[in-house]
């Protein structure tokens, strides 16, 4: 059987790209990581489902063990992506979706230069703005300290291989599907292995 592929999806807060990666788990083949983290769950959130919600000491523990495939501190609080399950599921031919920030990312191409990143961008700055606002969460203060995190989160947008703007949610949607169709259809990899079928068949 051949091997899944590992996609890792980032992109500022607030540009939906959770909500995207839900949508591509209906597609049959497909497999979300659920990650470690050490802060506290929030009000809906499920240990298992949203995240492994662990001690500052099971975490380090796991660092130690090298289970981590990526992890990162963000303000304050650790995440890491279980390495077990994700080989488990791309071992089994299952696509692995990965939802971390930039600097797991960073991390996961340089440890598997195979994976394909994806920035989730906003259709502007304002935009997101807009979006933050209505949530009504945060003061003005705070958002504009957040643009200019958002900001220096897109100039990293050269590492990644491809980007999804996400203005209307089912475009966004189709984009990542075709994104990932055309990463099966690459023939590194995969050339001589059809080759192959073609030969057997003669
Ligand atoms: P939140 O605490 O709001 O759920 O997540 C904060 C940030 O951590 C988000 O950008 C989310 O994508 C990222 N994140 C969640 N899990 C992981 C992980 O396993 N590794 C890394 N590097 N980032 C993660």
């Amino acid at each position: 059987m051949d091997q899944g592929k590992l996609f890792v999806f980032s992109g500022p807060s607030g540009t939906g790209k959770g909500t995207i990666c839900r949508e591509l788990l209906k597609e049959p083949g497909t497999w979300l990581s659920v990650s470690i983290t050490t802060r506290a769950p929030r009000a809906g959130e499920e240990h298992g489902v949203h995240y492994y919600f662990v001690t500052r000491e099971e975490y380090d523990r796991t660092v130690e063990e090298d289970g981590f495939l990526e992890h990162a501190e963000i303000y304050g609080n650790a995440y890491g992506t279980p390495k077990k399950y994700a080989m488990e599921h791309m071992a089994a031919g299952d696509d692995v979706i990965l939802e971390i920030e930039m600097q797991g990312a960073l991390q996961i191409k340089k440890a598997y230069p195979e994976a394909i990143l994806i920035f989730v961008l906003p259709p502007s700055l304002k935009e997101l703005r807009d979006r933050i606002r209505k949530r009504g969460t945060e003061t003005e203060e705070q958002i504009a300290t957040r643009m200019k995190t958002t900001l220096s989160e897109i100039e990293l947008l050269p590492e990644y291989d491809y980007f999804l703007i996400n203005d209307d949610l089912e475009e966004a949607i189709a984009t990542a599907r075709s994104i990932m169709k055309a990463e099966h259809c690459k023939t590194a990899g995969s050339a001589q292995t059809l080759i192959d079928r073609y030969k057997e068949e003669q």
